[in-house]
């Protein structure tokens, strides 16, 4: 059994370490920020009182998507567990659906089942459940750099200096860092090669809300969560004990929505979507957070055929992240972490420069795609929006971004349409795998193609503009 540190006790760095303990490796989570989490059943104090600067997002709208639950239900009960016992929301993506829209509940749709929680909550249960499965975490520490055997072109890490000096040893470090991630220059500093990194501004600005229920009650959800409309995309994300969120996302560039960061004018926006305006109507527990300037970036370890140093790995999005919107990022992870968690049960981390290139090659072969789609789906929606605010009609010589849209046009009309939309939003079904089904791709055509560029209920351009007037 090796001895793991994991760097950040993030969403990535927590489901790794408990996967990894669960095989009994020595894991060890070092994580700059120093203040530990509430009692995980306090979710007041995790909502409130919890600080943690090193994740710009921590107080954010967060929404775990199908594809997380399944993994969380079948590789970590326990958290799953944990996470009913302290409150958080069970939610079935199709049921959750206007009946008309999706027809009456059949056997399989329990496929959407998720369990959902504001971030703080998810992150107090899963530190529990980390330090149950025997994992150490120490906290307040900042790694600053590696540790090598010397060697030059391809050093193997074997440990991280922290900011006062003391060295740490480890079989095997797995960044888990986050969209900041210092690796590539540790690794540079100590003399390796740089990592093949791709990246460029998501483009898009968040302005989010958190609400509590007044009654007790949570809003209905009158289509799918993540709605499109003209210059902007509007999300509803139910939360954990009665809470959740509103997330008006545009084009960062859209100077001319940029008042939506005002809480009146925020307020007075979101009033003109008809299946959303109802979702503003509970008791503010955050004011309207923005952020921008959020990255898509992906980091391989692994360059011109050959590492670039062995011995450490970096998983979730300090190896891949784009912008959040589609909800895909603790998904990704914990897919990453399964990954890293099998190939140890095959290769011995002594063996570090087969476990550096097996490792490059299972996240290229299953992460990577999945990044890339995200990244597709994020430059069409940009491009759109641009063309929304220069009043003028998105054009692509991509026939896929044409059949997306038809998708989801159809989906509000027939119920097996409903089903394929929402498996590709819940993570759990490719574009491919949908369209590939019998006849599928025939019935988006007929029933999608006409439909208008946005076919919900809700503000133009123009009408937005004069509500933030
Ligand atoms: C606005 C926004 C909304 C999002 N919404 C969703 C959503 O709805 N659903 C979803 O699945 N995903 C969402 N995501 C993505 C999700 O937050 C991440 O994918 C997920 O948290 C995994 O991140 P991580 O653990 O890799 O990194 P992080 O959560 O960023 O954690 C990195 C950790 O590493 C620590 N660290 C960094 N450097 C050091 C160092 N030198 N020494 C010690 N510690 C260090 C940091 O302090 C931090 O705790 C969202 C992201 C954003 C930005």
């Amino acid at each position: 059994m090796a001895r793991i540190l994991v760097l950040g006790a993030g969403l990535a760095g927590l489901g790794a370490a408990i996967l990894l303990a669960g095989d009994r490796h020595e894991v060890i989570v070092v994580e700059r920020d120093p203040a530990g989490p509430p009692p995980a059943a306090d979710t007041e104090a995790a909502w409130s009182g919890w600080q943690r600067r090193g994740v710009n997002q921590f107080r954010l709208p967060h929404f775990m998507l199908p594809r997380w639950w399944q993994q969380v239900r079948e590789q970590l009960p326990e958290v799953g567990d944990a996470l009913r016992a302290v409150g958080a929301r069970q939610v079935n993506l199709i049921d959750m659906l206007p009946v008309d829209r999706r027809g009456p509940i059949r056997p399989g749709d329990e496929r959407f089942d998720t369990v959902t929680a504001r971030r703080p909550v998810l992150e107090a249960v899963l530190s529990a459940a980390a330090e149950a499965a025997g994992v150490t975490i120490r906290r307040g520490i900042t790694v600053t750099g590696l540790t090598t055997d010397g060697r030059t072109r391809v050093p193997r890490v074997t440990g991280v200096l922290t900011a006062d000096g003391t060295a740490m040893a480890a079989d095997l470090v797995v960044d888990c860092g986050g969209r900041r991630s210092a690796l590539a220059s540790w690794l540079q500093a100590a003399g390796a090669r740089a990592p093949v990194e791709e990246r460029s501004d998501s483009g898009f600005v968040y302005y989010c809300r958190h609400f509590r229920s007044r009654t007790g009650e949570q809003p209905a959800a009158l289509s799918n969560l993540l709605q499109n409309y003209d210059s902007l995309s509007a999300i509803t994300l139910p939360g954990d004990n009665g809470t959740w969120s509103v997330v008006l996302t545009t084009a960062s560039r859209d100077r001319a929505l940029r008042g939506l960061r005002e809480p009146a004018r925020w307020h007075a926006a979101v009033a003109r979507y008809p299946l959303i305006a109802h979702w503003a109507d509970g008791e503010p527990i955050s004011g309207v957070d923005v952020l921008a300037g959020l990255e898509d970036r992906q980091r391989r370890l692994v360059a011109e055929g050959e590492p670039v140093a062995t011995g450490v790995v970096a998983v979730g999005d300090a190896w891949a992240c784009t912008n959040p919107s589609v909800g895909r990022g603790a998904s990704m992870a914990m897919i990453h972490a399964g990954l890293l968690r099998d190939l140890l049960r095959e290769t011995d981390p002594a063996d570090h420069d087969k476990l550096a290139r097996r490792f490059d090659e299972a996240s290229m072969q299953v992460v990577e795609p999945l990044y890339r789609a995200t990244v597709w789906n994020d430059r069409h929606r940009l491009a759109e929006m641009a063309a929304d605010a220069a009043g003028t009609a998105y054009r692509t010589d991509d026939p896929r971004w044409p059949m997306s849209k038809a998708l989801f046009a159809a989906s509000l009309v027939d119920p097996d349409l409903a089903r394929g939309y929402t498996s590709i939003a819940a993570f759990i079904a490719t574009p491919d795998e949908v369209f590939g089904g019998a006849g599928v791709a025939e019935r988006v055509i007929a029933l999608g193609m006409g439909a208008p560029q946005y076919p919900l209920p809700g503000a133009t351009r123009g009408e937005l503009l004069a509500a933030l007037a």
